[in-house]
């Protein structure tokens, strides 16, 4: 077959322009990137000859500088690419990655940050990263039981082309043409310092040959630049941190540091080592929206079977990477039925339970670094709660919320709320909504602030299906104050409803034109004891969704029905006592539906809410204030 020109799909010739054309201060991760592409290459190669004895080689990653030629050779012996998977692999497929990690970098250059190219393997697209060092990258591969090896040839500048290779080995070579100013990535040292500070953990030899100077005497060696031990099975005591940052980084798709690392050995039941870190940072593809078990890298005696396995832990632990290296599977374990094998539950409750009581322990004894990690992500523990029934009581716990008694930014447990509840409160109060600014200035907060309860804000979306979803909390109550009723200790409550009753009794009438004037937005009128300073507010019947949900439920569904609430009136606010007298002198006056109408509107924009009509409530107020003034002045 002649050699044959294609084109590279949009995205990726955005993505190699943005390679080529841009300085990266980071940009010896290109080496990294590649050796992990060939370890991933060994990988697959070294799992078919667990069952196929004649494909076990000598497995081997190596480097190979030419100084005259000025170019970077790595070469693998691993799985190789056959014509079609090299040219899909690389250069027409665009997988999602591509388009996440240009967003990311710009997303970066838009914050004034500085670039990190060093993302650029946690999207997939890490070969590409080749580009950084070079202004022609060639890769020659060939894959076992294919009689022919093919090249892939390219500038990065729109096309690559595809020929025969006279390869002759099994594997993969990449030879990178490199640019002038990376002449350093010849010298053996140079790579050797990389390797060792990203690659280490490879479990495959990365060699490279190098001269040593003895006197006058030039000697050829060919050394091994990784130390090749299973980070897992070391002692901590023995491993540097930046080992641990190192291999995090490959296995968590993050760039920084974990929040915690885990050195956890089962015995009994299950056996396994692992190496679990709960990861510093939401890993991007969870914030472009895709979802993957690629945290956990399963191993089984040393040898790496799969980094996605479905099943190993619970979904929602997408913050949790790692290793996980078991001594009952079988090495020829299948990987497809590897989901439904009775040894992965097993490791998965194991781990489970470990990972709880980790989770528990950073809250208890190092509750700052807990909170960093739990702002990045509550919303996988709260979605928990949501999918695994079983461990609820154990994520209830895990939760923090901030709180009207104390100040913005502090969090609090359901525990620490409940411990500090007064002994008559029934109830733990949530409010929800955007802001904790428009939270602070509900009326619905009046009465409980006065009686000294505390109330929970929830200031995420889920967090009120959340706690609908709970229910109750040691045995009390998850109770909204924007819903139903709120009820206080026995004597307050007592004299409240007394108060209630009497005046609903003295403004019946008063109520019945409300409820009459208003019925297209409200479902009911009632006075109130959970205010002491505004007019009224509007609550949600008990069993009806509250306005922070129908909001939630609406942005899911334009059609979900708008539920009517109720109108609460203060007893003693000076402005329902004036309309009170208002409509007793005469209930026709049309200036009384006005006020009406201005009531709700103006309880709504208490919580922050949008009026239907905010040019007709600006108009009204604008009479009512020129209605004022005039008769101030007149009283001159
Ligand atoms: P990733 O490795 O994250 O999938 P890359 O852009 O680095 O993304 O590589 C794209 C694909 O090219 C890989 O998934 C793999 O199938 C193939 N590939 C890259 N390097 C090698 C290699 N050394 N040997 C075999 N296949 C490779």
């Amino acid at each position: 077959m002649a050699e044959e020109k294609m084109q590279f799909k949009a995205e990726i010739q955005q993505l190699l322009s943005m390679m080529i054309h841009s300085v990266y201060s980071n940009n010896e991760i290109f080496v990294r990137e590649l050796a992990a592409n060939a370890a991933d290459a060994i990988d697959k190669a070294r799992f078919e000859s667990l069952t196929d004895a004649s494909k076990v080689r000598d497995w081997e990653i190596r480097f190979t500088a030419d100084k005259d030629a000025k170019t970077l050779a790595i070469t693998d012996n691993g799985i190789g690419m056959s014509r079609e998977e090299l040219i899909k692999n690389i250069g027409t497929i665009a997988y999602s990655g591509t388009k996440a990690f240009m967003a990311a970098m710009e997303k970066a250059k838009e914050e004034g940050k500085a670039a990190t190219p060093e993302l650029i393997g946690q999207f997939g697209v890490g070969f590409y990263s080749a580009f950084m060092a070079a202004d022609k990258v060639r890769i020659d591969t060939r894959k076992a039981g294919e009689d022919k090896a093919w090249s892939w040839t390219s500038d990065g500048l729109g096309e690559f082309t595809i020929d025969e290779s006279d390869k002759a080995e099994i594997g993969t070579t990449i030879t990178m043409y490199l640019k002038d100013d990376f002449a350093e990535y010849l010298d053996y040292w140079r790579i050797s310092s990389v390797i060792r500070k990203y690659s280490d953990y490879i479990e495959y030899p990365i060699r490279m040959k190098h001269t040593v100077k003895n006197g006058d005497v030039e000697t050829e060696e060919d050394s091994t630049l990784n130390s090749m031990k299973a980070i897992w099975l070391r002692n901590e005591s023995d491993v540097k941190e930046e080992e641990y940052d190192a291999f995090y980084q490959h296995v968590s798709m993050d760039y920084g540091k974990p929040a915690r690392r885990i050195l956890f050995n089962a015995e009994g039941v299950t056996e396994f080592k692992s190496l679990l870190f709960f990861s510093g940072h939401m890993p991007f593809q969870f914030r472009f929206g895709e979802k993957t078990n690629k945290g956990v890298h399963l191993y089984v005696r040393r040898v790496f079977i799969t980094d996605n396995c479905p099943g190993l832990l619970p979904e929602y632990m997408g913050f949790v990477s790692g290793v996980v290296d078991s001594s009952d599977l079988p090495l020829n374990v299948s990987r497809e039925t590897l989901q439904d094998n009775p040894m992965i539950a097993r490791i998965n409750k194991s781990l489970t339970h470990r990972i709880f009581s980790e989770l528990s322990k950073m809250m208890d004894k190092d509750r700052e670094n807990y909170e960093v990690f739990y702002r990045e992500f509550s919303r996988m523990l709260k979605e928990g709660v949501h999918m695994d029934y079983a461990n609820r009581s154990k994520l209830q716990d895990l939760l923090l919320f901030e709180s009207m008694n104390n100040p913005a930014g502090k969090l609090i447990s359901l525990k620490e709320y409940s411990d500090a509840m007064p002994a008559t409160q029934k109830a733990i109060y949530y409010i929800s909504g955007d802001s904790r600014d428009a939270l602070e200035q509900s009326p619905q907060l009046e009465m409980l602030r006065k009686q000294g309860y505390d109330v929970l804000f929830l200031l995420e979306p889920v967090d009120e299906f959340v706690l609908g979803d709970l229910g109750k909390y040691a045995e009390k109550d998850l109770a909204s104050v924007s819903k139903g009723d709120v009820k206080f200790d026995e004597v307050v409550q007592k004299e409240l409803d007394e108060k209630t009753k009497k005046a609903g009794e003295e403004s019946k009438d008063l109520v019945e034109y409300l409820k009459k004037t208003l019925e297209d937005r409200v479902k009911d009128v009632r006075f109130t004891g959970r205010l002491t300073e505004s007019p009224c507010c509007l609550v949600s019947d008990a069993n009806d969704p509250t306005l922070n949900m129908q909001r939630l439920m609406r942005a899911m569904d334009k059609n979900a029905p708008v539920v009517k609430r109720i109108l609460e009136l203060n007893m003693d606010n000076s402005l329902i006592k004036a309309m009170k007298r208002l409509h007793e002198r005469n209930a026709e006056d049309p200036a009384l539906k006005e006020y009406a109408e201005m009531l709700y509107d103006q309880a709504v924009v208490a919580e922050g809410g949008e009026l239907r009509d905010p040019v007709k409530f600006a108009k009204r107020t604008a009479s009512l204030m020129a209605a004022a003034i005039e008769k101030e002045l007149s009283a001159d």
